[in-house]
């Protein structure tokens, strides 16, 4: 029998109506039950539930009938995540009326007259929780309302629990003061976190090894990937039609592209641009490579981006793709070498040196796979890329060092690699640069950059203690489907220092440092155990925030401190408490 959509929902609002005066979602403590806690990841509050939100949440919403009606004690809470950026910049932009954000929201229904209120942050905290409240009341989720919070300082009682987590994981050294790299957003002077992002999920600061050229009195630098290479070096390639630049940094002066530059200022201290030199003006000069102490050429190429590294590159034939076809265009163009000035036959005598030998490619795999691949020339770009990726992964995990490779002859790549670059930079050889693996654009609009910042607070998941603690507690969990076990090892093992402060934005403050503001996946890790006290908090107001201390949090969630002096002080009953 077919049912109309009226009473279809008669009857939805009929007992969505008794379920609330009985109260049956309401979980209270009872012996005479199993209990079942069920927690859904809260959402971000800035904007509507979507269709994607409510496919998640039928999830738990089904499991958790389904465990009421096997008898037992269900606790479904619900909560709404307001910490971080998103919302403050977006109230930015309604106050710039800024046509996109105005559109966006007028996209959700928003009345016109409305929308001048989103200018505040606080407004977007105060009005999107309600309408999802009311939004899942209408789906008929089975939850415990009474336990509904909100983040930030906004909600003074969720902000002493987060300072007393964080003093908690301060105390244990989990939370440190560093210098790292951080994807930056020069305009909001602020890490720019995954979901800050509108381009560039999962991007992360790449550490290049830079190559430093006594050139003269100064230096000529090269970004490498490859620091175990130095070994096979036999020139350098420079665009004679780009304009470098000659930065200060110490007593040293370096030579690099303009965009080098810009990125450089954010990562090393002191750097200034001092002067200006066309590729050109090197062509046909010597420097001095380092790891090898030998004279190379500077010749010219296509393929150097001001935009990648430095934009000088150094050239290495018999590993490097690029370099291979660079150096074969060149010794086949004598008007080129004319042009400027080389002398032609030393350029043809210029042969790739043997330093890697893996199974697969051999000891030339640059040679060998660009004549397998047919590459005609260096602006063959996309067989070039391709071919750059093969040879990488084949040197890197089957390569071994050949006996001109001074003490890692014989060593794999995977293992030579970071002992190389450590000794040149130990010899003032290297330096350390950092690129973004991919493009990042934050939600501001603005492109981010890789910034080393040094009063950074972290939290220190890439501790091998805690990680090996944390596999330990992965391993006693059941997970379903067994199959996203791997997933999780793979992120632990992979999961690094986090900067966990950003200099604005709605949150807790850093308790010892409070010009910072703890970000949104920094206060959102252990927010579920706050469900518990989350009702009689913020719903029976049990006590006022002011009276809440780290005494408190300690004797609930860890059982230290005297219950009875507890009780006197703050005013709850020992039995509450
Ligand atoms: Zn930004």
């Amino acid at each position: 029998m077919g049912l109309d959509l009226d009473e279809a929902r008669y009857i939805e609002d009929k007992w969505q109506k008794r379920w609330a005066e009985a109260k049956i979602f309401e979980a209270e403590p009872d012996s005479s039950k199993e209990k079942y806690f069920l927690n859904m990841p809260y959402p971000y509050v800035n904007g509507h539930l979507h269709l994607g939100h409510s496919f998640t949440y039928i999830r738990g919403e089904i499991l958790g009938r389904y465990k009421r009606m096997k008898g037992f004690n269900v606790l479904f809470p619900f909560a709404f995540h307001c910490t971080g950026t998103p919302i403050v910049a977006a109230a930015n932009r309604v106050r710039d009326n800024e046509p996109t954000q105005i559109e966006s929201l007028k996209s959700m229904g928003l009345p016109e007259e409305e929308i001048p209120k989103f200018a505040d942050p606080v407004h977007w905290t105060e009005f999107f929780p309600k309408e999802m409240k009311a939004d899942l009341l209408k789906l008929g989720l089975a939850i415990d309302w009474r336990r509904s919070f909100k983040t930030t300082s906004l909600n003074p009682y969720y902000d002493k629990f987060i300072r007393w987590q964080f003093r908690k994981l301060k105390e244990k050294e989990y939370v440190v003061l560093g210098e790292h790299p951080v994807v930056w957003c020069p305009k909001d002077n602020s890490p720019v976190s995954d979901h800050a992002r509108i381009k560039g999920e999962g991007e992360t600061p790449q550490e290049f090894t830079l190559l430093k050229f006594k050139f003269g009195d100064e230096y000529i630098l090269a970004a490498t990937l490859r620091p175990e290479t130095v070994y096979g070096q036999t020139n350098m390639w420079v665009d004679p039609d780009i304009q470098y630049v000659k930065v200060s940094i110490g007593d040293e002066i370096w030579i690099v592209s303009k965009e080098c530059a810009d990125k450089l200022k954010e990562q090393k201290e002191g750097l200034e641009v001092v002067g200006e030199i066309w590729g050109g003006q090197m062509m046909g000069k010597t420097c001095v490579a380092p790891g090898i102490n030998r004279e190379i050429l500077i010749l010219p190429s296509d393929f150097c981006d001001p935009g990648k590294g430095t934009g000088l590159v150094t050239s290495v034939p018999s590993d490097a793709p690029d370099d291979w076809m660079g150096l074969h265009d060149l010794q086949k163009d004598e008007g080129l070498c004319k042009r400027w000035g080389l002398d032609f036959e030393k350029i043809r005598k210029i042969k790739p040196i043997p330093i890697i030998n893996s199974p697969d490619r051999g000891d030339l795999p640059a040679v060998q796979i660009c004549e397998e691949m047919k590459i005609e020339s260096q602006n063959d770009r996309e067989k070039l890329e391709e071919a750059k990726k093969i040879i990488y992964k084949a040197g890197f995990y089957t390569g071994i060092l050949n006996d001109n490779c001074d003490e890692y002859a014989g060593m794999k790549v995977e293992e030579a690699k970071d002992l190389v670059r450590a000794k040149l930079i130990d010899q003032g050889e290297a330096e350390v640069m950092y690129e973004l693996s991919g493009e990042v654009v934050c939600r501001c609009l603005t492109p981010s950059i890789v910034k080393v910042v040094s009063d950074q607070w972290f939290i220190a998941y890439g501790n091998p203690q805690w990680k090996e603690e944390t596999r330990k507690g992965l391993e006693k969990m059941r997970l379903y489907p067994e199959t996203v076990r791997k997933q999780f090892d793979y992120v632990i093992g992979w999961l690094n220092d986090w900067a966990c402060t950003r200099e604005f934005g709605l949150g807790t403050q850093l308790p010892w440092a409070e010009k910072w503001v703890i970000e949104s996946l920094s206060d959102s890790t252990i927010y579920m155990a706050y469900y518990i006290l989350s009702k009689y908090l913020e719903h029976d107001n049990i006590v006022s925030s002011e009276k809440i201390d780290d005494a408190f949090f300690d004797y609930v969630f860890l059982g230290k401190g005297n219950c009875a002096a507890l009780s006197n002080e703050m005013g709850i009953s020992e039995d509450v408490l």
